[in-house]
């Protein structure tokens, strides 16, 4: 009875506590667990532990971790899995839910019922999770089903042969194919969107072509027979990328470019000189690890190749397109906000604004590459953290003539919604900008004592700086000027100013964009939509041109 009473009470705090989204993780789990063991019909067989492996980030982490079996049938830990997805897990003890969130998705679990809640649809599971002392575990034989994989955007599978658990991204790269004719060779590498690249010549005889975001397909081979132009290729996959690295025989010249309708990425390449490389004596053998997917099929003789498919598309080697020339400005700094440790502001399904910036910083920086003759410089290509007063650096030492920091908002409304555009001023527009400055600015937290005092003399350093204002608002005017012409229902919320440390310490025109926001339901699905997110990129395009066109006028 005094149990009973107990647990009524306890429920009804917790109902309370759950009602206003105040239950996180770590403090509930021991309520949970007390008050569902009260409900819950007595523990069966204890859960016995099995040593696996589990490959992460794209195959290129590898951690030990444990599975658990029960009546035959295999668990996983639901914490470890969290960990695994790099998910936020919450705990509902008055509901007996745990929610997983993720990149906008989320998960619910429960220990009864043969059905877990994906993003509100149900979802069959072949069997139940369960409760053991205190603990939820969660059937591999979901978590490898396509209907958890698929909406979580991933492809998770078990090899029980060498018990290691894969988590990998859905593949983007589909595959390559080469096309060639005298004295020309396109490599061409399909992909399922547009991804990001930059290209670079590391060796005399070596392209490299970076593709930010790039994932392959674990199960696939991706070969093209080598002729006597390329003489090796290779995919490594790597955490946050793929790097096709191509050999080709010297004297050459290349070009690379994407093209949509189907995505791909070409890699034109020349003979520009007269010498001649049997192909066998130039194949190496490939230097990556096995687990990688790097695949190169010579031929043993050059008379064995197949004869050039030439199709129009490499005959009549496209123009490049037009792209605009700019004299006053030459180079153009993006910043994708936060990053590593900081992960700037986390959606209700768990998206992380340091994703989201990474991918609309690629986006619009992809556009700049295409469309113009401007140096487009990234502050970070990856998942890493660079201290504020840092971003503006790189930005000073490459004498950039615009600065561009990418963000998405957050708000204590969880209302509030919409595009806004910032630049640098000591006196916020309002209280709500001054709150937008002041979540952007609290990374200084995580800085180091040195960066604090870069930051005194940053603010020192602002008081003198005026110059640059001017530019500034004009390109925050330029952008939200497109705004509206965006196909897609997004609150115009203006140009505001105020005292975003990132900002401080550039010697050029800097501006902050707020994309939208993450702390908003509709938001943060639109922003885990590769479509959206080109519209975004593409209105910061047109209204960087707009800037461009007006200073090459002055
Ligand atoms: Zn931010």
């Amino acid at each position: 009875m005094v149990n009973f009473r107990f647990s009524i009470l306890n429920y009804y705090f917790l109902f309370i506590l759950e009602r206003n989204g105040v239950l996180h993780s770590k403090i509930t789990i021991p309520l949970f667990l007390l008050l569902s063991s009260l409900f819950v019909t007595p523990v069966q067989a204890q859960p016995v532990p099995l040593s696996i492996k589990v490959t992460l980030d794209n195959g290129t982490r590898t951690e030990n971790a444990k599975l658990y079996e029960l009546n035959k049938e295999k668990f996983l830990d639901v914490s470890d899995l969290a960990d695994f997805l790099a998910a936020d897990i919450k705990w509902l003890p008055v509901s007996k839910k745990v929610i997983l969130s993720l990149k906008g998705v989320r998960i619910e679990l429960t220990y009864f019922g043969r059905t877990a809640t994906i993003n509100e649809q149900k979802v069959k599971m072949t069997s139940v999770c369960r409760l053991e002392k205190g603990d939820l575990y969660v059937p591999l034989s979901f978590i490898i089903s396509r209907g958890f994989t698929k909406p979580v955007g991933l492809r998770i599978k078990f090899d029980e042969s060498t018990k290691t658990l894969k988590i990998f991204q859905t593949p983007n790269i589909s595959g390559v194919k080469t096309q060639q004719q005298e004295g020309l060779s396109q490599l061409i590498l399909e992909t399922q969107e547009k991804l990001y690249y930059e290209t670079s010549l590391e060796a005399a005889n070596k392209i490299t072509v970076d593709i930010y975001k790039g994932v392959l397909d674990q199960d696939k081979k991706y070969t093209v027979p080598g002729n006597a132009l390329v003489t090796n290729m290779n995919l490594i996959q790597k955490s946050n990328k793929v790097s096709w690295v191509i050999e080709v025989c010297p004297e050459f010249e290349y070009s690379v470019k994407v093209v949509d309708n189907p995505w791909r990425i070409l890699v034109n390449i020349k003979k520009t000189g007269a010498q001649v490389c049997p192909p066998e004596s130039e194949i190496s053998a490939s230097t990556q690890p096995a687990s990688v997917a790097v695949v190169k099929a010579p031929p043993v003789t050059p008379e064995l190749s197949p004869p050039p498919v030439v199709t129009p598309e490499i005959r009549s080697k496209p123009e490049p397109p037009k792209k605009v020339n700019t004299a006053k400005i030459r180079t153009i700094v993006i910043d994708p906000g936060h990053g590593g440790k900081d992960p700037g502001a986390i959606g209700q399904y768990g998206t992380k604004e340091k994703d989201v910036n990474l991918s609309l910083a690629f986006k619009l920086a992809q556009l700049l590459h295409e469309k113009t003759n401007l140096q487009v410089i990234l502050t970070r290509k990856e998942d890493e953290f660079i201290p504020l007063a840092e971003r503006t650096q790189i930005a000073n030492l490459k004498k950039a003539d615009l600065f561009v920091s990418i963000h998405c908002n957050s708000g204590l409304d969880r209302k509030a919604s919409g595009f806004e555009i910032y630049f640098l001023s000591e006196r916020a527009t309002d209280m709500e900008a001054e709150a937008v400055a002041n979540i952007e600015n609290s990374v200084i937290d995580l800085e180091d004592r040195s960066a604090v005092t870069d930051k005194l003399k940053a603010i020192l350093w602002s008081l003198t700086l005026n110059e640059f204002v001017n530019d500034s608002s004009e390109l925050c005017s330029f952008v939200v000027g497109r705004v509206n012409e965006m196909d897609v229902d997004l609150l115009n919320r203006g140009v505001k100013q105020a005292g975003f440390y990132v900002l401080r310490g550039a010697k050029m025109p800097a501006v902050l964009v707020e994309c939208a926001f993450l702390s908003n339901k509709r938001e943060e699905r639109l922003l885990n939509k590769g479509s959206f997110n080109d519209k975004i990129a593409k209105t910061i395009f047109n209204g960087i041109m707009d800037y461009i066109e007006r200073k090459e006028q002055e």
